[in-house]
């Protein structure tokens, strides 16, 4: 899927009206950054070291990038679109806007269980798709960041008819999970008697229990408020008892060093300049209560 970042369209229109404004002068437009290039400005290319992935990707003027394409918030198709958005997706685009402004964007739906092998496989560049960091992941790819941190939370039919309130009240109960995920494995180690399902998909789950097929569903809770969004608060309740923490990375191929620093060094940049604050209030943040501070990269 090709696309036009929904973030740029702001600014071109932007240019696109003070071009109009300033039509028969010489002047060039003002604000106009590399990005904006309708006025026939050249974009900046950034330098990078010969042989790096980087300078690879920016010669070949595209990149793949894994995502979800069912979790709003985060990575979801937009229908009237066709184009994927979300909070991952903004993280993507402004990663890959360093590597070169013009390289566009193929974004892939890469769900909880197929993550890893994309990326040894190579069927993707990079993953970025509410991705735990963790040894066990470490052992078979490299991670970036963490860009956010989640927590594992608890979501119920609505008025909660269980009197579920945290993990070990899962016990006995018909739980759903997604393959591959933490969430998964967390739910089978902290409530062994629970009954768990598992789908590909966190919309699988959600649609479970909408059918009473299940009595909860565990995963991510920014992942949770997404689907409170998406199937109705008179639907599903999140429990808002976390109990584990998810620092979110961005996937890579196992040892390339010099493209992990250079991703950690884009976060650190977009985390000072705003930008990772403006891509979480248009996403996250429009369900979450306050915009937290970015957490802090680990350059293990
Ligand atoms: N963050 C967890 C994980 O990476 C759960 C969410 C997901 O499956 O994407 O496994």
């Amino acid at each position: 899927m090709k696309r036009i970042p929904s973030r740029w369209l702001t600014p071109v229109l932007v240019v696109l009206a003070l071009f109009a404004t300033s039509c028969g002068s010489d002047e060039p437009a003002p604000g106009t950054g590399a990005r904006g290039g309708d006025g026939g400005e050249q974009a900046q290319a950034p330098e990078h070291p010969e042989g790096s992935t980087m300078a690879a990707i920016q010669a070949a003027g595209t990149i793949t990038v894994g995502t979800k394409f069912d979790q709003r918030l985060f990575g979801q198709t937009n229908p009237r679109t066709g184009e994927v958005e979300g909070f991952d997706v903004e993280i993507a685009e402004l990663v890959v806007e360093a590597i070169g402004p013009e390289v566009e964007i193929d974004f892939v739906e890469t769900p909880s269980n197929i993550r890893e092998i994309a990326i040894e496989e190579g069927t993707v560049d990079m993953v970025v798709a509410t991705y735990t960091i963790n040894d066990a992941r470490k052992e078979r790819i490299d991670f970036a960041g963490p860009y956010y941190v989640a927590g594992q939370d608890i979501m119920v039919p609505a008025g909660n008819p269980l009197g579920i309130g945290g993990v070990d009240d899962l016990n006995g109960k018909r739980v759903c999970s997604v393959q591959g995920s933490t969430s998964i494995t967390n739910v089978r180690e902290l409530a062994p008697e629970a009954q768990v399902t598992e789908f590909p998909l966190y919309t699988n789950c959600a649609d479970a229990m909408r059918d009473g097929r299940v009595d909860a569903v565990s995963t991510d809770n920014v992942i949770l408020l997404g689907l409170v969004e998406q199937y109705g608060a008179e639907v599903f309740e999140v429990v808002g008892n976390a109990f584990t923490t998810e620092p979110y990375g961005i996937g890579i191929p196992k040892g390339d060093d010099q493209l992990r620093s250079f991703i950690n060094d884009r976060l650190e940049e977009i985390f000072a300049n705003g930008e990772w604050a403006a891509a979480y209030e248009r996403t996250v943040g429009t369900v979450s209560e306050e915009t937290p501070q970015p957490p802090a990269v680990d350059r293990y």
